[in-house]
């Protein structure tokens, strides 16, 4: 069993007690800001989504649901199913969507990889599995660290962001989602 399905530590959303990604101090919420996200059928929704300031360096975060990938517009299960293998896709999102997911996920996965395994060495964690085994598809890689049950694209997105080391684009850096 890997350390990251055991480590509630990490989830945002209990801002009470997680520490925040730039300095490890108290986080305390200061207001809300909305947020649209749109799930698989392409229903449109919009989200409340807590503003939380470091106390110590005074940076603003937003709490991050754990059906969302920071500075993505689909429900993280949209993502998710448009990577799994064999999958019956049911995302309604066209197909240079659904490309730009597959790559997106190809390109970041050694990334996430890597950033897992220095969290669980700075928290002197279970060490992280990796295969040898490079023909993987990103979900079968991250499975192997988060467990591949649905959610996994959350499970692998949620430390990364929450230790601040979330990769994002100028363009996605400049828009209005958190
Ligand atoms: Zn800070």
């Amino acid at each position: 069993m890997s350390w990251l399905r055991r480590s509630p530590a990490f989830f945002v959303r209990c801002a009470e007690i997680v520490p925040s990604p730039c300095c490890t101090a108290k986080l305390f919420v200061i207001g809300s800001r909305k947020r649209r996200v749109i799930g698989a059928a392409g229903d449109k929704r919009t989200l409340v989504i807590r503003r939380l300031r470091c106390q110590e360096c005074r940076r603003i975060h937003h709490e991050l649901p754990d059906f969302l990938v920071p500075y993505k517009h689909y429900e993280s299960g949209c993502v998710e199913q448009a990577a799994s293998k064999n999958a019956t896709l049911s995302v309604a999102a066209d197909e240079s969507t659904l490309f730009r997911w597959r790559s997106w996920l190809k390109e970041r996965t050694t990334y996430w990889l890597g950033c897992v395994a220095s969290l669980a060495t700075r928290f002197q964690l279970e060490p992280v599995r990796h295969s040898s085994v490079a023909t993987q598809t990103a979900h079968q890689r991250i499975g192997l660290v988060v467990g591949d049950a649905p959610g996994w694209l959350a499970r692998i997105v949620r430390p990364v962001a929450n230790a601040n080391l979330w990769l994002h684009t100028r363009f996605a850096f400049l828009s209005a989602f958190p």
